[in-house]
């Protein structure tokens, strides 16, 4: 059977389309798995995307904690988020399985998507890093013989990272005489003496080219989704109590860069 030689090079230079499967697109970018993971509501994706648009919610992570433990005492367990499929709150593994069959169906095409993310990884601006915040009330109670009986409290927000946050605000009883107050540096708290419990509201708000990854989080006049709202009750037991959430923020550096370009 005679060639037709004038076909072959465009032949060679035709880029190898390879049907994948289904099964073996991730649901959220359409493209092969890449490392891949399993959810345990048996949701199959790349791990990248799993991290990126998995949304942790605040309510289902407020853990309460010893008093005296610090962000750099805790060790970051895998988190629980919601799943960006189904919505339903879960955890991720790591599926090795799912890995080495893809690896093997796909072999060329599997190694350039590899390359493909490691290059993506590298040059990337938008990156995902996880904070562990504290919120709670250390409490000093009345002095037997006191008449008045006021408890010393102080109640405090704590992070991990304290460069990401912008400002603290903090929002008391109505009753009391100044009930709004913003903490523009660490530490985030405020001291007074009271009777009774109540609940604290505060915004932990972002820097500008950070956002929260949660369902949870509120945008401020400047940012979309900056600021997280979490309440906490006056503990007057013992010494005080507090609570842990860990939560995920994304930062922007092309955001990050036009502002300090201005400044
Ligand atoms: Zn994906
Ligand atoms: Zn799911």
């Amino acid at each position: 059977m005679p060639s037709n030689p004038a076909q072959e090079p465009e032949m060679e230079t035709e880029k190898i389309e390879v049907e994948i499967d289904d099964d073996d697109l991730c649901p959220i970018c359409r493209q092969l798995l890449h490392r891949p993971v399993v959810t345990e509501c048996s949701h199959t994706l790349c791990e990248l995307c799993m991290t990126e648009w998995a949304d942790v919610s605040i309510t289902s992570q407020m853990t309460i904690v010893p008093l005296d433990e610090k962000p750099e005492d805790f060790v970051s367990a895998p988190l629980t988020a919601k799943c960006p499929m189904c919505r339903t709150m879960t955890s991720a593994k790591r599926s090795l399985e799912v890995e080495e069959k893809v690896k093997t169906k796909y072999g060329d095409v599997y190694e350039e998507r590899d390359r493909e993310v490691v290059r993506e990884e590298e040059e990337k601006e938008v990156t995902v890093e996880t904070l562990t915040v504290y919120v709670g009330n250390t409490v000093i109670p009345p002095k037997e013989g006191d008449e008045k009986g006021l408890f010393d409290w102080e109640f405090f927000v704590k992070v991990s990272d304290e460069r990401v946050i912008s400002e603290v605000e903090i929002l008391l009883h109505e009753t009391f005489k100044r009930p709004r107050l913003v903490r523009w540096k660490p530490p985030f708290t405020v001291r007074r003496l009271g009777w009774g419990t109540f609940v604290i509201r505060t915004n932990v708000i972002l820097r500008h080219g950070y956002s929260w990854i949660s369902s949870d989080a509120e945008d401020t006049k400047y940012s979309k989704k900056a600021s997280l709202p979490l309440e906490w009750e006056l503990c007057f037991d013992g010494e005080g109590s507090q609570a842990r959430c860990q939560l995920k923020i994304r930062s922007d550096k092309r955001l990050a860069r036009s502002v300090r370009a201005r400044s």
